[in-house]
């Protein structure tokens, strides 16, 4: 312990003073010619020079006091503002990262990447919702996915949810044009300050901008590789899937074959029922398609009533099965408009893909003239590729 701190120095200086008054003569001398001009002007100068001291002395203190309380109030000043520019570096960094991502996987690894340091170690969650379906964005177990979705309901203030099962964490609802997107979560201790919760806001309203850029992005890629009214990939699009697929068929040694098919007098029903009717039958003979074919068969609608169906993994009679599943299909159900029944069907022409084969237009080639002789041979058939056509 200091016996003599700072706050002594002022006793320190009058005692030296005193002492000084003790042993100077001079000073004896000034205070009696003092005491002297006093006695012979009738003024009281000694006590009036105290008083002047004492309060320059209090004065001097105070000012002391107020640098110093200045000086820890921009101490303090200057730690918050280095406390919120580390902040908003870290805002930023989760900004860019979100700008650099067009997928939710993307998304997801920012939101892992930086949630802890957003949160400032604080756990925390978020919930994405797309056409009314919740889903996790980040790992979550069965019993919590329950729990966070009424807390996520609760947030966006469409709670049918009971009050006391919806966890206490702090939610920030993620709104893109008036539309909920998801909710960002954290847990609430340590208690947020309103400059932390102004953070997280925008973080969450960052994150709600880029899951709404990567849905739309998502929903634009898909209609340009897709044709609306069947559902079916495009020419262009499947054209390039094909490509890959042959390649990929090379290097395993499994077999793939091609069904092109074209359905029968469409011209007649669009000329009778006209061409809505056409075009419902056509978005029709998508959905059976869907339902005859497997997810992995590639299938593209190549021109106005032709369609294509790449077959992975499957030889020439497993095409044959297959086509003649969908024309049975397509024969048995006609498709209803208004109050009449369209009858439908479709010629088929197929072909295997010999091993090692890369030439895409040359296969359509044979299943088209496949297709051709199914044709001239009465329609509502399925007719393979002979070995002249694939051998040529
Ligand atoms: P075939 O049995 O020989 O194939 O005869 P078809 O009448 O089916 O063949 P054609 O080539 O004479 O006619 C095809 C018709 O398909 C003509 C065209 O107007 C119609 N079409 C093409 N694309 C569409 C479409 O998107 N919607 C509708 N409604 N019709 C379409
Ligand atoms: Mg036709
Ligand atoms: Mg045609």
């Amino acid at each position: 312990m200091r016996l003599i701190g700072r706050n002594d120095l002022f006793l320190l200086l009058g005692l030296a003073v005193a002492l000084f008054a003790i042993v100077s003569r001079p000073l004896g001398r000034v205070l009696a010619y003092a005491h002297n001009i006093d006695q012979s002007t009738g003024l009281q100068l000694l006590p009036g020079l105290v008083i002047l001291a004492v309060v320059f002395m209090f004065h001097q203190m105070r000012k002391r006091h107020e640098v110093r309380a200045e000086a820890l109030a921009a101490a303090a000043a200057g730690r918050q503002a280095a406390a919120r520019a580390a902040e908003m570096e870290r805002l930023i960094a989760f900004g860019q990262a979100l700008a650099r991502s067009l997928d939710y996987e993307s998304i997801r690894a920012a939101v892992r990447e930086y949630l802890a340091t957003l949160g400032e170690g604080r756990g925390g969650w978020v919930l994405t919702r797309t056409a009314g379906q919740w889903q996790p964005l980040t790992p979550v177990d069965d019993a919590q996915a329950i729990e966070h979705e009424r807390a996520a309901r609760r947030a966006l203030g469409e709670s049918d949810a009971r009050a006391d099962s919806v966890s206490g964490d702090v939610c920030f609802p993620m709104i893109v044009a008036g539309t909920p997107v998801g909710v960002f979560c954290v847990s609430p201790e340590p208690a947020l300050t309103d400059h932390k919760r102004t953070t997280l806001a925008a973080a969450a309203a960052l994150l709600a901008v880029s899951l709404k850029n990567a849905e739309l992005f998502q929903e634009i890629r898909e209609k340009s590789v897709r044709d609306s009214l069947t559902g079916c990939f495009n020419r262009k699009h499947a054209l390039e899937v094909m490509d890959g697929e042959l390649r990929r068929s090379r290097r395993s040694q499994l077999p793939l074959a091609l069904i092109m098919f074209d359905l029968d007098h469409f011209k007649a029903i669009n000329d009778r029922y006209g061409h809505l009717c056409g075009d419902a039958v056509l978005s029709a003979v998508g959905q059976r398609m869907n339902m005859v074919l497997r997810g992995s068969d590639l299938k593209c609608r190549y021109g106005g009533e032709e369609f294509l169906i790449l077959l992975p993994d499957t030889t020439l009679s497993g095409a044959c099965r297959v086509a003649e599943l969908l024309r049975r299909k397509l024969e048995a159900e006609p498709v209803r408009w208004g109050e009449v029944d369209v009858p439908v069907t479709a010629s088929f022409g197929l072909t295997a893909v010999a091993s090692g084969e890369l030439d895409v237009l040359a296969i359509i080639g044979r299943a088209d003239a496949a297709l051709y002789r199914a044709k001239e041979n009465g329609r509502n058939c399925v007719c393979p590729a002979d070995e002249h056509e694939a051998m040529a």
